[in-house]
């Protein structure tokens, strides 16, 4: 009996139990099904293994002015509703990415460590409910130095979290934050970024012996590519992990809500340089529709993984389909 026949005769709507090749159409169902929740979902990508880890979230009490600055608020208002958005907040996840492959742990990003309170931080906690203790992590690579990603290196007595870790993040990510004015000129962010800057100095303090400097294009670990998405600081790095002919983008902040893949123009005051993310969100979006990949993002609706798809001329946030809790195979 084939696939059409089954349907044709209902036992793939109905009591597929009672079919005993059913697991020969469910070759992306792992074995368990319902777990408890541990705070991550495992991704099986060719021969890698992916977590995704929470570590946590972000709440805004009003979604404006941070994103779409100078935007009429009741058009805002109507995109929000529009895309099933809550009118009166902004909440973003904080997604964690962590890849095994043979015996090095890398993590990507760490996500906000002490910094955020009581909403974040939870990514340490996460990683040893699974097993995973700090010291196993090898390697940990840096996206961009913002708290929400490099907040998790340094614990609140100046120790660094995972000892035995190496960390790699590109040139002009390191030269930015550690020159002597680092220039937010082109940001809309009419606030004092010294905070940030103090906090990526320190940070990088603390693990100079222990940090190494890639290029966009090279291949680390042999599954990792990172590629250079200025914008939202200037030497953002997105990056794609492959296994074979299998692969996931990970976007990082080229988009931190559902709100700025509709209006990517619309932009955030998180973006160093304002006009150059819009650019880089407009590309990366056309790019990963056109192309179908799988994407990953940091902040998008937990665990973050999806697809770019378009609604008319907007582009719109499509989760990937789960169909069990705790792990897929891609
Ligand atoms: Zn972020």
């Amino acid at each position: 009996m084939n696939r059409r026949q089954l349907l044709k005769t209902g036992v793939l709507a109905g009591g597929m139990y009672a079919f005993p090749g059913a697991m020969a159409f469910g070759g992306n169902i792992p074995e368990k099904g319902v777990v408890e929740n541990v705070g991550h979902i495992k991704v099986r990508l060719g021969e890698l293994e992916i977590f995704l880890f929470s570590d946590g979230h972000i709440t805004l009490k009003n979604p404006q002015p941070v994103f779409a600055p100078g935007v009429d608020p009741e058009e805002v208002r109507k995109e929000l509703k529009r895309v099933f958005l809550k009118e009166d907040r902004l909440e973003g996840a904080i997604n964690v990415m962590v890849i095994k492959t043979g015996e090095r742990l890398i993590l990507i990003d760490t996500g906000s460590g002490y910094h955020f309170g009581e909403t974040g931080g939870r990514l340490l906690h996460n990683l040893k409910n699974t097993g995973i203790a700090p010291r196993d992590v090898t390697d940990v690579f840096i996206t961009h130095a913002h708290v929400d990603h490099i907040g998790g290196i340094v614990d609140n007595e100046g120790k660094t979290v995972y000892p035995d870790a190496k960390y790699y993040i590109a040139q002009k990510e390191y030269d930015f934050w550690t020159s002597e004015k680092p220039d937010f000129s082109k940001s809309k962010n009419p606030e004092n970024p010294g905070e940030s800057v103090k906090l990526a100095k320190q940070v990088f303090r603390a693990i100079k012996n222990k940090l190494i400097k890639f290029d966009y294009g090279e291949t680390l670990f042999s599954c990792i590519t990172p590629e250079l998405a200025e914008g939202h600081t200037p030497g953002h790095t997105v990056f794609t992990v492959f296994s074979g002919d299998k692969n996931i983008k990970h976007i990082v902040d080229t988009v931190h809500t559902p709100l700025l893949v509709a209006r990517p123009e619309w932009g955030t005051q998180w973006d160093v340089d304002f006009i150059q993310g819009v650019k880089a969100r407009k590309l990366i979006l056309e790019d990963n529709y056109r192309k179908g990949t799988l994407v990953m993002t940091t902040h998008l609706p937990w665990p973050g993984l999806g697809y770019i798809g378009k609604n008319g001329n907007d582009y719109q946030w499509v989760p990937f389909p789960y169909f069990t809790p705790n792990e897929i195979i891609l």
